[in-house]
């Protein structure tokens, strides 16, 4: 029987890059359920035969480049555990910005109505949600898997203020009123889209010029009678110019702040 430590050693000598050690620490953990204190102290502890298949079975797909995170089925968001897997894009980091951005200006509202276009996991619906508990939020997805992880992400007691409708953009709400729209909508150029081998295509592939899902969204707003104050979009390298020109083109007047990430590159317009 191999033990604990054995069954880390030998595989992160097999994947052996810089964060081999804690992947395959973060692996053994989800199939032990043991805490990382826990792992660390039992190393000469035996791993039963059931928990090593699995084990080895995990870190074949990991080697096979599968994220961890759809390995765990865990993905942390603005200091939240989410649930994920291959239906939803995996939260990233950046979205970060255009959340607390949100925040920030939902907090100018007594009671902000907000939508989420796009919501996959719900990662943003539901910090929202949680973050300003006077607010009503909206999870919009054209994917019913996506939908269901987004409700099982929102099944909180302090998340409540949340409703989630199938829909494609905002074309199944045409009449209800919204002070913020946020989207972190698919952004990918079709072509570099495709090498993601993992994370769903419809989260992902925004066509050629990776714009089409953000230009129907900018258009359908554009055609709505009673038009939200505010729209928050994450967009992907290089499209800033592009973007912004559409939105000075569609809502003449309006004014457009970018903001940057973490690398740092512009992603957000407001
Ligand atoms: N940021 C993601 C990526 O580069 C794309 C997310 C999106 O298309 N909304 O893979």
């Amino acid at each position: 029987m191999p033990t604990i430590g054995s069954a880390l050693d030998r595989a992160s000598a097999r994947l052996n890059g810089h964060s081999a050690r804690s992947d395959t620490e973060v692996l053994l953990r989800h199939v032990t359920g043991l805490s990382r204190t826990e792992l660390l102290l039992k190393l000469d502890r035996e791993l039963d035969q059931e928990s090593s298949t699995t084990y080895y079975q995990l870190i074949d797909r990991f080697e096979a480049g599968e994220p961890l995170q759809y390995l765990t089925g865990h993905m942390e968001f603005y200091g939240l555990d989410f649930y994920v897997n291959r239906s939803v894009l995996i939260p990233r980091p950046e979205t970060e910005i255009m959340v607390e951005k949100a925040i920030e200006i939902g907090k100018r509202y007594p009671t902000p109505i907000i939508a989420d276009v796009g919501s996959g996991s719900g990662a943003v619906a539901v910090t929202l949600a949680k973050h300003l508990p006077q607010s009503r939020v909206i999870a919009l997805d054209v994917s019913t898997a996506a939908l269901e992880i987004a409700r099982r992400n929102a099944a909180r007691p302090e998340c409540t203020n949340i409703e989630f409708i199938k829909s494609d953009l905002l074309g199944a709400v045409p009449d209800r009123h919204f002070d913020i729209i946020c989207a972190n909508l698919p952004y990918v150029p079709s072509a570099e889209s495709q090498s993601n081998r993992f994370e769903p295509q419809l989260a992902l592939d925004g066509g050629p010029d990776g714009l089409n899902a953000i230009h129907r969204l900018i258009r359908q707003m554009s055609s709505r009678e009673d038009k939200p104050e505010w729209l928050l979009l994450e967009f992907g390298t290089g499209q800033a110019p592009a973007v912004k020109s559409i939105l000075d083109k569609t809502f003449p007047g309006s004014q457009t702040e970018i903001l940057r990430d973490f690398i740092p590159l512009d992603r957000i317009s407001v």
